[in-house]
This record gives structure tokens, C-alpha cells and sequence, in this order.
């Protein structure tokens, strides 16, 4: 223990505490207008206002992670290698605009799969955490210091610990947090 730590009070183990934090980005209708079951990059159309929202947020801070449930899988509308090659290239065309995308989680998977590969009742797919437990892990997150955001309901995370916010959306008129993403500037 050097005497730097004695001195400001914090011993050894709160060191390695993981001390990172994160805003988790629901993709289709928050990141980009949701036109249903994206997969091309000629479909996406980024949605200005939360692009300045991660830009502050990444000011103060936050690593920016995406976490989206992409059924679209399951359902056959495309494959998993879509969803990388898509995600790339996001990140390649959002860091062009100042927003560094951390990472990108998404669940293929739903419990009425067309496809028997994909037909599980998945802990990863939304509300269920597993995606955010999974980058708490991967990039030592203080999930207490982090938030969600998305703009159905399956984006209130089942998850203690983490505050998540629901944009009024044609999926949810009702029961929501924020008329728009731009309030979520004043809960950072
Ligand atoms: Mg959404």
C-alpha cells in the first residue's frame, strides 16, 4: 500500500473495482429510425439528436455500447454475419461524426424462431441482461454508473443497478421516461 493510497483513504481492492461506465444504446429507433428489421447499410438513417446526446456523454466519460435484439435472425430475414458486417460499418460511418461506438452486442435468438438454431427463450434477448452483463464484463463497467436507453418497454432491463430510460416512441405512448432523447442530457 503506498503511502498516496493511505493518504486519499482508498485501499487496494477499491482500485481494481471496476469503475468504467457506460450508456447502452438500443439500435433501431434510437441510434437509427427504425424501419424494421435493418440489415443493409443503405437502409439506416442515424438519428441526429442522440448522435449529439453520445457525443456529451462520451465528453463526460461514458463509453458508448450498443445492445440490440435483432430477431431478424431468428425470423430468416438474414443472417448473424449481416448484423457484424453491418455494426462495422456504423462504427466506421459514426466515428466519421465524432461518436466512437465501444462496442456492439446484439441477440439473435427468440423464443418463436422460424429457424430451430435461433428458437430460445435467450437470456441475452432484451429485457433480460445478458448482453449488458456480458459488456459489464468486457469492459470492467460500473453498471450502478451506467444507463440504458431505448424506446420500446423490452429496454427497461431487468437488471438491479441499472437505471434505464424509455423514449416516448410509437411503441411506447405510454409509461415512458423521456419525451425525447435530448432530456437524457440532463441525467448524465
Ligand atoms: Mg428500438
Amino acid at each position: 500500500m503506498s503511502k498516496q493510497y493511505s493518504k486519499l483513504g482508498i485501499d487496494s481492492p477499491s482500485a481494481q473495482t471496476p469503475s468504467n461506465r457506460a450508456l447502452f444504446l438500443d439500435r433501431d429507433g434510437i441510434l437509427n429510425e427504425d424501419t424494421g428489421y435493418i440489415y443493409l447499410p443503405q437502409q439506416v438513417r442515424f438519428i441526429e439528436s442522440t448522435l449529439q446526446v453520445c457525443r456529451y456523454a462520451q465528453s463526460l466519460g461514458y463509453l458508448l455500447i450498443v445492445v440490440s435484439n435483432q430477431s431478424g435472425v431468428a425470423r430468416g430475414y438474414f443472417e448473424e454475419q449481416d448484423v457484424v458486417a453491418l455494426h462495422q460499418w456504423m462504427k466506421e460511418q459514426l466515428a466519421q461524426r465524432g461518436v466512437d461506438i465501444a462496442d456492439f452486442l446484439f441477440c439473435p435468438f427468440h423464443p418463436q424462431a422460424l429457424i430451430e438454431a435461433y428458437r430460445v427463450d435467450s437470456p441475452c434477448r432484451k429485457p433480460a441482461p445478458g448482453m449488458i452483463v456480458e459488456a459489464a464484463a468486457r469492459h470492467a463497467l460500473s453498471l450502478n454508473d451506467s444507463y440504458m436507453v431505448g424506446d420500446k418497454p423490452s429496454d427497461r432491463i431487468q437488471l438491479e443497478g441499472l437505471r434505464s430510460y424509455i423514449v416516448k416512441s410509437v411503441y411506447c405512448q405510454q409509461d415512458y421516461d423521456l419525451e425525447t432523447i435530448e432530456q437524457l442530457r440532463t441525467l448524465l
